[in-house]
């Protein structure tokens, strides 16, 4: 997910812990249903997040100052990624039918 979507709003002044973030993916994997290779967090300069063919999603370091909806976001692009390798509508439907879960529980 490139930066040209970056959020207007101010990095929170602390960071949620590594640990955490990878929870909140891992916990978004299982709802969704695929299964990361692996994950990794590193700073990237141009992307929130990718996706590897290999299914290895890399998101970037400075999301971890990024209020919990953005992370959310981004979390749930990469992972529907390993559903649908594209943009297409039926990414877009389901990205919306999972945000909107989320928020309407
Ligand atoms: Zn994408």
């Amino acid at each position: 997910m490139r930066k040209a979507g970056a959020p207007e709003w101010q990095p929170l002044e602390q960071a949620v812990p590594l640990d955490l973030f990878r929870a909140e993916v891992e916990a978004w994997a299982q709802r969704i249903g695929v299964t990361p290779r692996e994950i990794r967090i590193r700073p990237m300069k141009r992307k929130w997040g990718s996706c590897s063919s290999q299914g290895r999603l890399t998101f970037d370091a400075d999301l971890l100052r990024q209020p919990a909806d953005f992370r959310r976001e981004v979390i749930v692009h990469e992972l529907l990624h390993l559903k649908v390798p594209n943009h297409g509508r039926l990414f877009k439907a389901l990205m919306a039918a999972y945000l909107a879960l989320e928020t309407f529980p």
